[in-house]
C-alpha cells in the first residue's frame, strides 16, 4: 500500500472525559446519543450511523470480528473492563494531545491527566465560562458583586488553562451584540437571574460580559456551534449569527474556535475564510454521521483555509468517541486526497503537510501548546 497522506497524530482540540466505570447498556446507549431521551421499548441506539461504526469499527479493537451484535459488543465490554476498554480505544485513537474541557458533568467523567494517561499523551484544559459564572452566582451573596466575583474567579481559573468554551448557543443562542454591555445592565440581569429561581445563566447580556472578560486574556475561545443535544435550539445556532460579534472582535489578539458545526460547516468554513481569528472543526458531526463522514470531510474543506481547520473529536463518556472520531476524520481525509491527488490537484506533500496542520500543528499554534 501507498504510504497514507494522512500521516501524524493528533491534537483533540475539544474533548471531554471518558467514564471510568463499567457501563450498563442504557448508559452506553445514553451516551451513544445527543437525545436524552432512551429509544421506544424494543428500539437501540445501535442502530444509527454512529451505532453501525460502533459495531463494525470499534469492536476489532476490543477482540471481536467486525459487526459483532450490541449484546456481544457490550458483554466484551463488560469482560474486558473499563479500564482495558479506554486503554485499548483511546490509546489506539492516534491522538497524541488532549485538550480537555471540564465544563460539563465534570465530576462524572476522567479529568485531562486521566484522560489523556489512557493514550500516554499529553493534557491540557479548557475551562467553561458558562460554568465559573454560575458557580460565582451560587456562591456570592450580593448580586451586586457578581461582576468583581467573576472577574477573580475568571482570573484564578484562566491561570492553568489553555483557553475558554462558551455555551452561549446552549443558553441565548449565538446571535451576541457587538456592543460592550454596561455593568449596570449586567447587574440588572444577575437580580432578574436570582429573581427566576433558576442557576442557569440564560441572559444574554451576562453571557456577552463573560465573553469581554474572557477576551482580555487573549486564550482562545471555544464556542458550541451547530449540532448537539436535546437542550439547544439549532435555529440560533448558525455561526453566521455570530458575524457582528466576530467582526467586533477583529484585532483583538483573541482566536474564535467553531466547534462541531454540523449543519453549518460550509458556513463555518466561510467565517474561518474572510476572518482572520476564526478557526473550525467538525468534531462530533464526524462520529454521528458515520459511514457518510467523509462528504462531511470532504465539505468541510471545501472553503475553509486549511491553517484554519483544526480536527476534534467533541468525544464525551465514550473511549470509542475518541476512536472513532481520530479513524473517521484520517478516513475521510485519506480518501478525499486520495481522489485530488490522483488527479493532479494536488501534490502528495502538499496532502500530507496539510493533514499535520489540520491534525495538529494548526492547534499548536492557536493554543499555544508547545513542543
Ligand atoms: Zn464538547
Amino acid at each position: 500500500m501507498d504510504r497514507p497522506l494522512a500521516e501524524g497524530l493528533f491534537t483533540d482540540h475539544h474533548c471531554h472525559g471518558v467514564m471510568a466505570h463499567d457501563l450498563s447498556r442504557t448508559e452506553f446507549e445514553g451516551l451513544a446519543s445527543e437525545s436524552s431521551a432512551p429509544p421506544p421499548e424494543g428500539a437501540t441506539a445501535f442502530d444509527s450511523q454512529l451505532g453501525f461504526l460502533i459495531r463494525s469499527r470499534c469492536a476489532p479493537v476490543l477482540g471481536l470480528e467486525p459487526h459483532a451484535s450490541p449484546e456481544a459488543y457490550l458483554e466484551r465490554r463488560r469482560a474486558l473492563g473499563a479500564d482495558e476498554v479506554n486503554r485499548r480505544l483511546l490509546g489506539g485513537a492516534g491522538i497524541g494531545a488532549f485538550v480537555v474541557e471540564t465544563g460539563y458533568r465534570g465530576g462524572a467523567i476522567t479529568d485531562p491527566e486521566q484522560t489523556a494517561a489512557f493514550a500516554g499523551g499529553r493534557a491540557a484544559e479548557v475551562v467553561r465560562l458558562e460554568r465559573i459564572a454560575e458557580e460565582v452566582f451560587e456562591f456570592t451573596r450580593a448580586d451586586d458583586d457578581f461582576c468583581a466575583a467573576f472577574r477573580l474567579a475568571l482570573e484564578e481559573r484562566q491561570r492553568e488553562a489553555v483557553g475558554f468554551k462558551s455555551i452561549a448557543a446552549y443558553r441565548c443562542g449565538l446571535e451576541i451584540a457587538p456592543e460592550a454591555p454596561a455593568e449596570e445592565d449586567v447587574r440588572r440581569e444577575v437580580r432578574a437571574w436570582r429573581e427566576s429561581g433558576s442557576g442557569r445563566l440564560e441572559s444574554e447580556t451576562v453571557i456577552r460580559f463573560l465573553l469581554q472578560e474572557a477576551v482580555r486574556f487573549r486564550k482562545p475561545i471555544q464556542f458550541h456551534v451547530g449540532y448537539g443535544d436535546d437542550d439547544v435550539d439549532l435555529h440560533r445556532c448558525s455561526p453566521l449569527l455570530m458575524t457582528a460579534w466576530l467582526r467586533t472582535l477583529r484585532g483583538a489578539g483573541v482566536d474564535v474556535t467553531l466547534l462541531h458545526c454540523y449543519p453549518f460547516h460550509r458556513e463555518a468554513g466561510f467565517l474561518a475564510h474572510v476572518f482572520p481569528h476564526v478557526y473550525a472543526d467538525v468534531g462530533l458531526a464526524v462520529n454521528y454521521t458515520g459511514a457518510r463522514s467523509g462528504a462531511v470531510v470532504e465539505e468541510f474543506l471545501e472553503l475553509i483555509p486549511f491553517h484554519k481547520a483544526l480536527f476534534s473529536s467533541d468525544a464525551f463518556g465514550l473511549a470509542e468517541l475518541y476512536w472513532l472520531g481520530a479513524h473517521l476524520f484520517r478516513r475521510g481525509y485519506e480518501s478525499a486526497a486520495r481522489r485530488w491527488t490522483e488527479g493532479g490537484d494536488w501534490s502528495p506533500e502538499d496532502a500530507r503537510r496539510v493533514f499535520r496542520m489540520i491534525a495538529s500543528e494548526n492547534a499548536a499554534r492557536v493554543y499555544r501548546l508547545g513542543g
